[in-house]
């Protein structure tokens, strides 16, 4: 393709174009308009002109005689010029009987052959031409008078004619003004519409993979080219959290793989190396299987989450009576509860109806990870409550704790693939809890909240809407 062909292609060239055609049709169309209207109201009034000298000469014929008419004549083509007037009086034999000067009309045939055949008092209007080298055209009137002499009058349209040219010129160069003007004001206006999507054009041109910083300027064309802009920026803001998030989660994974990948290294390679005793082996065998147990656990967290986020819309849903979901919840827990030493209870009001829509396994799997954390992270001799109530449509089901808390510059962060407390290394767990727990609550249409308070403890809450 030529180099420059795809100018042609571009919104600006099409919108100048089209500016310089409509300013063209348009202008060509007045200016036609007018032309029409003048060329037919100058040929009206020569018409006009011809027919009103036909009554006064026929008069002063008929009332003077045939000597005043020629005297008329006479005077009437030197005041207007012989060149600009033809006057003539033909007898019924079409022998001229008077005349103005017609030396100028010498070799134009101005007379119909067929004039023989005029009737009485008619008359007939014929176009011919004038007199001279520039052929102008003519207008000659002829009408036969009682006496059956016929009167012919005409007149060279050479000033009509002048004057419709200089019109026409005046048109052409108004035409050619129009266009210029506007091409120019279509390229304006094209620039200035278009600056604001060349500007998105070539921040998105620098966006390589790793300056995603980039914004564009959002300018003053007007709404549309900022919304543009600022859509623009938003998705950039987006694609940049979630190639940190990415990035975050990858170093995430591959730190969390390294250390049971390392411990099970360790343990075959001092099984090689080591004692050889049955028990011992025994014992490293049972431990590789625990951190491959960790590992295959950790794998499938990852890929339930992933799955829960990609399929929000495709939960299988049953009506479930949180009620019971909660009881199972707090049953299942409560021998751990008592191993930990802290009193586990759960509150539920028994006239509300705790009905929602979902699928019950994943449900179960969220509330046992938030009642799972709080045993986890409060010490011995501390409290944890389960609790749901009914506002309106929604339920909040919370897990409330007086355990070690959250710093309030970290409650955003729990939620987060991998993230950790400084204080939760010496738990169990992978930091995939929490993220399982929220998006299995998102693909349920809810959002799950953190709480932490001051003096310790947190408060994990789930809202969800009724299904009744
Ligand atoms: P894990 O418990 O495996 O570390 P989670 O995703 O369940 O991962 O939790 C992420 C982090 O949130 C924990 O490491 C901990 O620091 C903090 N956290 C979660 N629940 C509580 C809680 N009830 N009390 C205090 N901190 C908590």
């Amino acid at each position: 393709m030529r180099p420059h062909a795809g100018r042609f292609q571009t919104v600006t060239f099409r919108l100048t174009f089209w500016f310089c055609a409509v300013f063209a049709v348009l202008s060509a169309a007045v200016f036609g308009l007018v032309y029409a209207i003048l060329a037919t109201s100058l040929r009206s009034t020569a018409e006009q002109d011809l027919r009103e000298n036909l009554i006064e000469f026929a008069a002063m014929y008929g009332n003077r005689g045939l000597a005043a008419l020629q005297g008329e004549f006479d005077r009437e083509a030197e005041s207007d010029g012989p060149a600009t007037v033809f006057l003539v009086l033909l007898g019924p034999d079409l022998k001229r009987k008077a005349a103005s000067d017609l030396r100028p009309w010498q070799g134009v045939k101005f007379i119909p052959s067929d004039l023989t055949k005029l009737p009485p008092t008619k008359v007939r209007i014929w176009k011919t031409t004038g007199p001279g080298e520039e052929r102008a055209p003519a207008l000659a009137a002829a009408q036969r008078l009682k006496d059956g002499s016929i009167l012919i009058v005409g007149t060279s349209l050479a000033h009509d004619r002048e004057f419709l040219e200089n019109y026409r010129v005046a048109c052409a160069t108004g035409v050619l003004a129009m266009v210029l003007a506007g091409g120019a004001l279509g390229w304006l206006f094209a620039r200035r519409a278009m600056a604001g999507v060349e500007r998105v054009t070539r921040t998105a041109k620098r966006i390589g993979s790793t300056n995603l910083a980039q914004r564009v300027p959002v300018g003053r064309e007007g709404r549309e080219i900022q919304d543009l802009a600022a859509a623009f920026n938003a998705m950039l803001e987006r694609i940049q959290s979630l190639v940190a998030e990415l990035r975050e989660v990858s170093n995430n994974i591959a730190h969390d793989l390294r250390s049971p990948i390392t411990r099970i290294r360790g343990l075959a390679e001092s099984a090689v190396a080591g004692p050889s005793e049955p028990e011992a082996c025994l014992e490293r065998a049972g431990a590789i299987i625990e951190e491959c147990d960790r590992l295959v656990n950790l794998i499938n967290t990852m890929l339930e989450i992933a799955e829960t986020d990609a399929g929000a819309s495709r939960v299988d849903r049953e009506d479930i009576e949180l009620r019971n979901l909660l009881l199972d919840a707090y049953e299942l827990f409560l021998p751990s509860a008592e191993v930990a030493g802290l009193s586990l209870e759960l509150s539920i009001p028994p006239e509300d109806s705790l009905v929602v829509s979902g699928d019950p396994a994943k449900l179960q799997r969220a509330v046992a990870n938030l009642v799972d954390n709080a045993i986890k992270y409060t010490p011995c001799g501390g409290r944890v409550l389960i609790a749901a109530e009914r506002t309106g449509e929604w339920i909040q089901v919370s897990i409330t704790d007086t355990g070690v808390g959250i710093a309030p510059e970290k409650l955003a962060r729990v939620f987060e693939r991998f993230y950790r407390g400084d204080r939760s290394r010496s738990q169990s767990g992978n930091g995939l809890g929490l993220s399982l727990a929220r998006s299995i609550v998102r693909a349920h249409g809810g959002e799950i909240t953190a709480f932490s308070r001051p003096a310790g403890g947190s408060t994990f809450a789930v809202r969800l809407r009724t299904a009744v």
